[in-house]
Order: C-alpha cells, then structure tokens, then sequence
C-alpha cells in the first residue's frame, strides 16, 4: 500500500520565514525523492519561473497518520541543484563539514506562546492575567492553559524519534518550551525545524496557533528566547574550561554580527529586564541569568561542559545561529590552537604562530603575559 510523505520546507517570507508542507504519496518500497513546489507562492521564486526544487535532508516517522508515513524535512535548492538564497542549510552544514573535528554539539531551548483569539492562550478577554510568577514549570487550575497541546506535541516528538529532551510552562501565562538536543549541525536545525512544524500542525487541532515572536506581550511580560547552548569536544573534555572561556571571549569579538543574525525584533527582547542581558552589552558568567552567556553550575564545577547564549530569538533559524557560533568559536580556535578549543580537534599544533599571536584578543595577552610574569617570579 502507498504512504503518505508529509514534505517540509521553511519560505522566503521577509523578515521571519514560515514553515510550509505539503503531501506526496508514495509507493509502498520507495523513499521519498526530490520533489517540487511553487516558490512564486512561497516568496521563492517569480511567477514566470516558478519552480523550486525540494531535496529531503531528515526523514522521520509520522507521529500523527498512520505507521508507514514519514515527514520529510527538506532543503530547497534552484533548479540547476544549487542552494536556493533562502537555504540557510547549505551554509550550516559547509561549516560544520570545515570544523567537524571539533565535534560541536548543540541543544536548543525553544521557548514559544500559544495564541487564541489574539491574545495569549487563556489570558482574559479584558485585562491581563495574574502578573507573572506562579506559571513558569507551575500545575493546577486555570492558571496552565496549553498543557493538552503541550503533552501531545511531546508524545509526537518522540513518536517521530526527534531528540526531544524536556518541556516546561514559562514565565508567562500561556508561553511554554521544549527542548531538543544534543545534536551536531546541520542535524540540530533539521530537528528543530521539524519539532516547529509539529507544533504548529497540533495546536490546528486545538483551535490555537502556536507563536514563535520574541515579545508576544509588551510590557512586564517576559518574552520568548531559544537559548542556544554549545559545546565543542574540547570543552566537554576534562578541563575544557579554558576552551569555554576561549569561547566566550570569542563570541565577545563578533557581538554585532551575532545579534543581527539572532532573530527579528531581538531589540525588543533583549531590553536587559526579564532575564536577558541588553542587546548591544556583552557578558559572561556562572549561573548568570542575566548575562549574555551563561556558564551553568554543574560546568563551573566540573570545569568542563558547555556555555549557553541567551540571546537568540525564540524566532531564530538554528541553521544560522549554528553556523555562526561554529564559525566564531571555532574559527578562533583554529586561529589559536593553545588557547584550548582546539586541543583535541585538527587544529593542534605545536607553538601559536606570530600571526595567529597577533590575532589574540587583548585579554589572552595579557593572561598570557601574567603567567609568565608567575613562571619568572617562581623560577627567581
Ligand atoms: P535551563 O532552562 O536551565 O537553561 P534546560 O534544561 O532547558 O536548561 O536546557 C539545557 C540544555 O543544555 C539542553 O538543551 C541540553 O541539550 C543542553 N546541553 C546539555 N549538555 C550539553 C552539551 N554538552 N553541549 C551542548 N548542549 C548541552
Ligand atoms: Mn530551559
Ligand atoms: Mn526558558
Ligand atoms: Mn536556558
């Protein structure tokens, strides 16, 4: 008997794409192929030359028809089967081919807020809710509308074998989040998207949408991130501290390019209220919720683990913000092999060539030279 495919595909649509699927059926035995669609629809392509090609890149089971259909995560390509301008992918996974011997590894926190008749999910007709406080990972009474959704989103993530991790009520009345991870690019944005998808299509049957803006609510309402949280090898390996840090420092060095790749509206967010820290400040700490990256305990203590940044939109496209934290911090560890994020990667070499020297952030110079200063100090 034939299957149905479910394709996916995330749109042109300016300045936040949307995700959009349609239905193949397929017969019984084959795999889902490259297939097409009308971009002049999608804000893909114009009307006189329309076509845009699919090209599945993440098959998985279908957790809502039956046992032999799929989802089909896809990639669009132009028709000459060169990356279209609206795929993000190609980019992600070129850059993660580039510093695969890192081996970074993301998990994503997607934070997100139902919708129903233009207002938050059961926020009052006239007025607002309770002020924040006892929602975020809170139960009983009205004060939880959206677990059902919640609970089925869930049961379907797993169903579909995607690396769901955890769910929790947010801050905000009728804001929930969930968790994928941890993954290597491209593969973390290929689950992500697709654990969207399944959100967006569950919450139809529920008669609410599901929202990805960043700041549902003005006002003393917190808004909606994707906390973005990275490791390489070095960094999970006994005493990757010092690649954390090198890390750090690193994203230090691109604050701007980070943030306008972070997500439209990232302003509104990042206001340095409600957990975040402001948009164009930079800062790292240690169970800091406030700051820009956030070293979590269990990594301090063990002076090893992973960082998280904080500052990613809930609306980000994880193939972009992927590519860039590989690219920043990975890049600057090749650049720097002694300053730990590349001892166990490709990169390792013996001394730091005077070029790569210059290169170094003032702050390693410096950390650099006070070492020595102790290295002269004890030998004298
Ligand atoms: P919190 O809400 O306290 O920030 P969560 O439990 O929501 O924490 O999310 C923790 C995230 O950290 C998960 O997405 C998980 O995948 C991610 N994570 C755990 N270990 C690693 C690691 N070694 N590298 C990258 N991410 C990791
Ligand atoms: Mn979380
Ligand atoms: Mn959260
Ligand atoms: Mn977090």
């Amino acid at each position: 008997m034939p299957y149905q495919a479910e394709y996916i595909w995330i749109d042109g649509t300016v300045p936040s794409p949307l995700v959009r699927s349609k239905t193949r059926i397929i017969a019984d035995g084959k795999q889902p192929g490259i297939w097409g669609f009308d971009g002049s629809s999608t804000n893909q392509a114009t009307g006189s030359n329309s076509d845009c090609v699919l090209r599945p890149v993440f098959v998985a089971k279908d957790p809502l028809r039956g046992a032999n259909d799929k989802l089909v995560m896809c990639e669009v390509l132009n028709t000459d089967m060169t990356p279209h301008v609206s795929n993000t992918r190609a980019a992600c996974a070129e850059t993660a081919k580039t510093y695969a011997a890192f081996e970074p590894w993301f998990g994503i926190e997607q934070e997100y807020t139902f919708i129903q008749n233009n207002r938050p999910y059961g926020w009052p007709e006239h007025g607002y809710p309770a002020p924040q406080g006892p929602y975020y990972c809170g139960v009983g009474g009205d004060k939880m509308p959206g677990r059902e959704i919640v609970e089925a989103h869930t049961a379907a993530c797993i169903k579909a074998g995607i690396a769901i991790e955890g769910t929790n009520a947010e801050v905000m009345m009728g804001q929930w989040e969930f968790q994928i991870g941890v993954l290597a690019p491209p593969l973390i944005g290929d689950q992500l998207w697709m654990a969207r998808w399944l959100l967006f299509r569950i919450a139809e049957d529920f008669g609410v949408f599901a929202t990805l803006e960043p700041k549902p609510m003005l006002g003393d309402w917190n808004g909606a991130g994707a906390h973005t949280n990275f490791s390489t090898k070095a960094m999970r390996a006994p005493g990757g501290w010092d690649a954390i840090i090198a890390g750090c420092e690193a994203l230090k060095g691109r604050v701007r390019e980070h943030i306008s790749n972070y997500g439209i509206g990232i302003e509104e967010r990042l206001t340095g209220a409600h957990e975040t820290a402001r948009f164009d400040k930079f800062s790292y700490g240690t169970s800091d919720r406030g700051a820009s990256i956030r070293i979590p305990w269990g990594t301090a203590r063990d002076k090893r683990g992973w960082l998280e940044d904080r500052r990613p939109n809930a609306n980000m496209d994880p193939y972009v913000v992927s590519r860039l934290m590989v690219e920043t911090v990975c890049g600057a560890a090749s650049a720097n092999p002694r300053r730990g994020a590349a001892r166990n990667g490709k990169a390792t070499t013996g001394a730091t060539s005077t070029r790569a020297r210059a290169k170094q952030p003032v702050a390693a110079k410096r950390a650099r030279a006070t070492k020595a200063t102790k290295r002269l100090a004890k030998a004298s």
